[in-house]
């Protein structure tokens, strides 16, 4: 090679980050040779962290609520919450319900709906002819707000990613949501429950059904009929999609 081939060279490998060369032959044959876009760059940004692949959904389930563990992430721990409500049911179902957050008895006992609104809840899943076993029941928020008040947005920027993987992994074909402040934070709207009701949303591959809360109708009763309208539309959807 002439010696300006040899500088032309040099100068190409300096744009391309070579920092020096060796004439030892040993030199190339080190382990360390490879391209350089391998070779440790500050500027690179990190290599993603690895994916977990879990053999099944109830497996990934498991996962999420290890890594939400004994929470302190905003300041429910704080305010007189007994236990995290993670939530309940198949793992595989094709039909999940998102409620507000746990009540009393829910954070008693550890279980989403157990109490009347719950009881309620289980006659609706039952009047499409599905068991409560079959479904999949979650809340926005895992703890007791105190005094059953209305989680805060702070508490629900924090909670809400954990309800999102959940969703993920079961992969519902139909999400219910229970309310006004299920169905406003899931769409990320204000319109009122009475205008969202009966419609069906595209949300995270599933069909979402805004339907009234069973706490509503056990103070409303005569909205169970929209109820009852909302659920056979969701019947439907299941059986379509
Ligand atoms: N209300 C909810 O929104 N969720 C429950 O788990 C119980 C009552």
């Amino acid at each position: 090679m002439k010696s300006d081939q040899i500088r032309e060279h040099l100068a190409f490998a300096a744009e391309l980050g070579v920092d020096g060369v060796s004439r030892d032959p040993a030199w190339r044959k080190r382990e360390s040779a490879g391209p350089p876009a391998h070779r440790a760059d500050p500027a690179r940004p990190a290599d993603p962290a690895p994916v977990t692949v879990f053999a099944n959904a109830a497996d990934a389930l498991v996962a999420i609520r290890t890594d939400i563990g004994d929470c302190t992430r905003c300041k429910l721990h704080t305010l007189g919450r007994t236990q995290i409500v993670f939530g309940v049911g198949n793992p595989d179902a094709d039909l999940m319900f998102v409620g507000e957050a746990p009540g009393a008895d829910e954070d008693i006992q550890g279980f989403p709906f157990v109490g009347r609104a719950g009881q309620l809840l289980t006659k609706i899943i039952e009047a499409i002819d599905l068991k409560r076993e079959e479904v999949y029941i979650a809340n926005v928020i895992k703890c007791r707000p105190p005094g059953n008040r209305n989680p805060e947005q702070d508490e629900v920027e924090t909670c809400e990613p954990f309800l999102f993987r959940q969703i993920d992994v079961i992969k519902p074909k139909v999400i219910v949501a229970l309310g006004k402040f299920g169905a406003q934070t899931l769409l990320r709207t204000l319109d009122p429950i009475s205008r969202l009701r009966g419609r069906v949303f595209e949300y995270r591959g599933a069909k979402l059904v805004p339907t009234f809360h069973p706490a509503y109708l056990l103070r409303n009763p005569s909205s169970k009929r929209e109820v009852w309208e909302d659920m056979k539309l969701v019947r439907s959807l299941l059986q379509t999609c």
